[in-house]
This record gives structure tokens, sequence and C-alpha cells, in this order.
């Protein structure tokens, strides 16, 4: 057997209902904090989300400071905006509050505040020296996984997405609580949940470090998700269907942060950079083109998938049932339903070409006459 390595976060609760218990099951992961920054956004704060979570903590003498400013895709003047309300706060811990938006910004701003290192130092694979404050995360979409990953995607510059992938971005906790997922329009629910997929088969799929824990992991996440996507987007008050994505979002974020995503993810970025589609969307719309590139070098394990979900066990069978999902959920699956034009396709095809963190992932070489080709087949 290959050697491999696979770290998470070490505490995870999982209970509905649990954010509002937060002083309660956090007190072990905040190891004496009692200055608390809550980095979220807009949208958590308009769905009184964060309601219940702040008047435990409160309740519990706990001074909390909330930066409610993160935006999709965060560019780097968010994450230094945080860090000096933090820091004149006198922050001892962070809780990252949200969608993958808010908690990858949480993540790097307790770094920030617990360490002298730059943040343009940080960028690439395990160039984090840490150390950081406590850090806990507190996911409200079931689909980046965010909670158990240890990697941040920032937006750099104009339009470039750069990631921090180390083992410092790990939380202390990820509190899994499915009620805060209840109101989760259909489209964002629909659409998160298909990248939580996309997760689970990457990380499958993964060229590099591809284990056999992420596997059991993507295989049981891909189980869950796929029994729940169709049921939550039918039904959203479905609090069975809804945990089951949670859950499920989680496992595959566990499988990939130990066995990266590839071209799927590599191909969705300029999407969200350039035209600030959302993450989960992006990668939806590019799965089905980069599944048949892949089909050539990864048909046994896209046939694994696909029996493992009751589906006819060959990449077909796969990719027909993810696109099935896409419609029937009613998501988006092509560039010019997102405005994207012919003419943007050689600007989008130079960054995905230019990723060398994720293409070696992927499990057949992508060249940029290769990407061209793909985002043509779907425009
Ligand atoms: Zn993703």
């Amino acid at each position: 057997m290959t050697p491999f390595q696979f770290r998470t976060v070490p505490h995870i609760v999982s209970a509905p209902g649990a954010a509002t218990q937060l002083a309660r099951h956090a007190a072990p992961a905040l190891k004496g904090a009692r200055r608390l920054l809550v980095v979220t956004d807009k949208g958590v704060m308009g769905l009184g989300l964060l309601k219940g979570a702040l008047e435990g903590l409160k309740a519990d003498g706990f001074q909390v400071h909330v930066y409610d400013k993160v935006v999709a895709d965060p560019p780097e003047s968010v994450i230094q905006e945080a860090v000096a309300e933090g820091r004149e706060f006198g922050a001892e811990a962070v809780i990252g509050f949200g969608g993958g938006s808010p908690m990858d910004t949480a993540k790097v701003v307790a770094l920030l505040l617990g360490s002298d290192q730059p943040l343009s130092d940080m960028y690439g694979m395990d160039r984090v020296k840490g150390p950081r404050l406590p850090l806990i995360l507190i996911p409200t979409t079931a689909g980046t996984g965010s909670e158990v990953t240890s990697v941040a995607v920032i937006t750099t510059g104009a339009t470039s997405k750069r990631g921090i992938a180390a083992a410092p971005l790990y939380g202390d906790m990820a509190v899994l609580d499915a009620d805060l997922t209840l109101g989760l329009p259909k489209h964002i629910t629909a659409a998160t949940g298909i990248d939580a997929m996309v997760h689970a088969i990457e990380a499958f799929t993964g060229k590099r470090f591809k284990n056999p824990v992420s596997d059991a992991l993507a295989l049981a996440a891909l189980k869950m998700l796929h029994v729940n996507l169709e049921r939550v987007c039918k039904d959203g008050s479905d609090r069975e269907a809804r945990a089951g994505m949670l859950l499920g979002a989680m496992l595959a974020g566990q499988a990939f942060s130990n066995s990266p995503v590839g071209g799927v993810h590599a191909m969705a970025y300029p999407l969200g950079g350039m035209f600030h589609v959302p993450h989960g969307l992006s990668n939806s719309v590019v799965l089905p083109p980069v599944l048949r590139f892949n089909a050539s070098a990864a048909e046994n394990l896209y046939a694994e998938i696909a029996g493992h979900i009751g589906l006819q066990a060959s990449s077909a069978g796969l990719i027909a049932e993810m696109e099935r999902i896409a419609d029937a959920v009613g998501i988006e699956r092509r560039l010019s339903q997102l405005g994207i034009s012919h003419n943007d396709i050689p600007a989008m095809a130079e960054d995905v070409a230019a990723n060398d963190r994720l293409l070696p992932n992927n499990p057949r070489p992508m060249a940029y006459g290769d990407i061209v080709a793909m985002y043509e087949e779907i425009l």
C-alpha cells in the first residue's frame, strides 16, 4: 500500500441547534479565550442566523465583536480589514460563521492575528508557519466543506484567485447545525450541493494524494449527497435531508482536504474570479466536460463511483446522472447563461493553465488547448 497521511479537524460537533448552545460546545476549543471575533457576512446577518449564537455567547459572559463585511471571493482588503478590527478589539479567538467565504476569511484572520507572518508569504502549499488564534468554524451552507479543510481561497489583485493550503488552517472545532441551513434558497442549496459532490469526485480521482481514508469518506459523502440533494431541493424544510447534506458536504471536505481537487475546480476558478459566478454554480457548470475529458484516464474510478451510488457503473452513467441532477434542480448548464462569451475564453483558459496547485491533481494532464475546447463545449 502506498504510504499516506491524513489530517482533519480534531473536534466535530453535529447537532441540530448546536449554534445556539455554542458557548457550551465551544469551551474546550476556545482554550480560555473570552474575547471572540466572529467573521461573517451581511447575508448571514440578514437571515438572523447568528442571533442565537450571539445571545448564548453574551449570556455566558463572552465579549464578542462581529465583522460582517466578508464578500464572496474575498479579496485581501477584506482580510486586512477584519484583522485590523480584530486587533483593535483584542480578539483572543476567531469564529468563522457562514459559507465558504466567511470561513476561509476567518482561517486567514486567525493566522494573521496569531503570528507576524505577512499574508503575501502564505500563498501556496505548506508555507504557513503559524501559530494562530483558537479557531471555530460553523457552516451555514452545505457545500464548501471549508469547516474541515486546510485551504483558504483568496482573490488577489483584480481577478485572480490564489489558495493557501497548510495544516494550521484546520480549525480547532467544526460545529454542524443543520438548522442554520433551513432557510437556504433552492438555487444556492442546489449549486452548493453539487459542489460538494464535485469535492468527493475529485478527491476520489486525485492523482497525487488519493488514499484509503479519503476514498472511504468520498464514497460515503457521494451516497449521502446523492440521496438528499433532490429531496432538499424539493422541500427546503426537510430537516433530515438538510442534516444529510451538511454531513455529506463535511465528509467530502475531509476527503478533498487530504486528496485535493483538480481540473473541475481549476476550470471553475476563473468564472468566480473574473465574472463573480458563485463557486458552487461555477463547478456545476464545468463538471460535465471535465468528466468527459478525464474519462479515458479515470474510467474505472468514475465507474466505481457510479456503481456505489446505484447507477450504471461507467463514466457515462456518472456524467449522465450529474447532468440530469443539474437539470432537475434548475442549475444552469452553459457559460452563455452566466454572461460569459467566446471572447472571454482565452483569458479564462490562461488562468486555468497557470494553476500549478490544482492541475497536477487531475487524473489527466490538461493543456491550454484542452481547456479552451472544454469551455467551448459548454458555451
Ligand atoms: Zn468547491
